[in-house]
């Protein structure tokens, strides 16, 4: 069983949703933002097309690290559902909960990480 306390559970368990709600606003406009270039060149506007396909490949980078830590946090939240969160996937010893505050999306100790 974990070795978090109910009211450091829930602590965890509120950073994470919110964490979530925050991702999930972002990853909208990150989405947006990583769309192929727009070709009708008034749209551009003054922006080269250098420059418009190189902040969408920034864009998309963003994109996708947010996607990964989309992944983690909800993964996160089902371990904490599943009783098995706080213990690290590498070597299964409690990870500290002053660690967990800070990564709560981590799966494992500071050793393992
Ligand atoms: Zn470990």
């Amino acid at each position: 069983m974990s070795h978090l306390t109910e009211a450091q559970r829930s602590a965890i368990e509120a950073v994470l949703t919110q964490e979530l709600g925050k991702l999930e606003r972002s990853m909208k406009v990150s989405e947006e933002a990583a769309r192929p270039v727009e070709l009708d060149q008034t749209a551009v506007g003054r922006l080269s097309r250098m420059d418009s396909m190189q902040s969408q490949s920034m864009a998309q980078n963003l994109a996708e690290r947010e996607q990964v830590r989309f992944a983690l946090i909800r993964e996160a939240l089902e371990r904490l559902e599943a009783g098995t969160f706080g213990l690290c996937s590498g070597c299964s010893a409690p990870v500290p909960f002053e660690r967990l505050l800070i990564f709560p999306e981590t799966p494992t100790c500071q050793a393992c990480g």
